[in-house]
């Protein structure tokens, strides 16, 4: 059988009247890492609603719940990058969720009254060099990255990516459209090589001498940097990290999040599980499993790798800003050519 068609009679199976009592909740989820699975069985543990997850890519998913419609089964929407929750938000998914814990616990850049989606997880956006070929001051800002000094030493995934897309639209709001689009430029102006892969493969690229310097998620440092395989160590101990922008605005970051869905059948479980999310034990999850940084101050957090990474100063922006500036960041990319 067709695995697309068996997981969806599948799902219509986990839905069907047998489990007409049960409390439930139909997750959608675009977050692609394995580490979550703790995170949703302690939701169920904690509270008995069982949850129905469904994975998929980002897009697939958003373009589900819109065939789907009113009939849609799912409840909570969660992806990465301010970018997709911006997509899915356009389109009208999302309904507006009123938490009073919500909204002590998440700071308010990382929430929005216009965005009906909460951030819950955040991962910073940070400059990795070879430390044999630059030193850190060669590339301690996002402006670095398009001087003609770095010709032939930038290695990148793809500027239509929505990571890239991200940190674009952070730059048009603190440098206006203009000069984003002549760093665009110069940051094209700069490729070592066409740009290909995700965000490992130019931390390898750089380790490899391929090229210089590249922009990497945090999470993915961090998940070498934990990583049991000699080649890897041995990999990290060749690239430097940077936290870019320190004495101005601050590192780009970005989040993940979620929202409750506007034709979500189980709307009590919904609200609850994004209250759960945003839990001191949810948070560690976040933390621990995946790498990122939790948006509650309180979450404890048991992983050296990250501490490791240090402190730094981060951008405030608002995500929900952020977001709706990612539009305008693709057309100054596209024109660029940095795609
Ligand atoms: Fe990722």
């Amino acid at each position: 059988m067709n695995p697309r068609l068996a997981a969806v009679l599948c799902f219509a199976l986990m839905l069907s009247p047998a489990h007409g009592q049960e409390k439930v909740l139909n997750l959608y989820s675009a977050r692609h890492y394995q580490t979550d699975e703790a995170l949703y069985s302690n939701f169920t543990h904690q509270t008995g609603i069982r949850i129905n997850r469904i994975e998929g890519k980002e897009e697939e998913l958003v373009e589900r719940i819109r065939n789907e419609g009113a009939n849609s089964p799912a409840d909570v929407f969660i992806t990465v990058d301010a970018s997709r929750l911006a997509q899915a938000d356009a389109f009208g998914l999302f309904a507006p969720v009123r938490s009073a814990l919500l909204e002590e616990r998440i700071p308010a850049h990382l929430r929005d009254p216009e965005s009906n989606w909460f951030a819950f997880s955040t991962r910073a956006r940070v400059i990795i060099y070879n430390k044999l070929k630059l030193k850190a001051a060669d590339v301690g800002n996002y402006e670095d990255l398009a001087k003609p000094a770095l010709k032939g030493k930038l290695c990148s995934r793809s500027g239509a990516h929505p990571y890239n897309i991200s940190l674009g639209a952070a730059l048009i709001q603190h440098w206006g459209e203009v000069k984003t689009e002549e760093w665009a430029r110069g940051v094209v102006a700069n490729f070592a090589r066409a740009p290909k892969g995700g965000d490992t493969d130019q931390i390898k690229a750089v380790a490899a001498g391929e090229c210089d310097v590249a922009l990497s998620n945090t999470y993915y440092l961090v998940r070498l940097l934990r990583s049991t395989k000699p080649e890897d160590r041995t990999m990290m101990e060749k690239v430097g990290v940077v936290w870019p922008n320190q004495s101005g605005f601050g590192t780009h970051i970005n989040i993940s999040g979620g929202g409750m869905l506007k034709t979500a059948p189980n709307k009590d479980a919904a609200v609850k599980f994004l209250e759960y999310l945003a839990s001191d034990e949810a948070q560690a999850y976040f933390a621990n499993g995946n790498n990122e940084w939790p948006v509650v101050k309180s979450a404890v957090i048991a992983n050296p790798e990250l501490k490791a990474l240090g402190n730094f100063k981060a951008d405030t922006l608002n995500v929900g800003e952020l977001a709706r500036t990612t539009a305008q960041a693709q057309k100054v990319f596209d024109r660029a050519g940095y795609r």
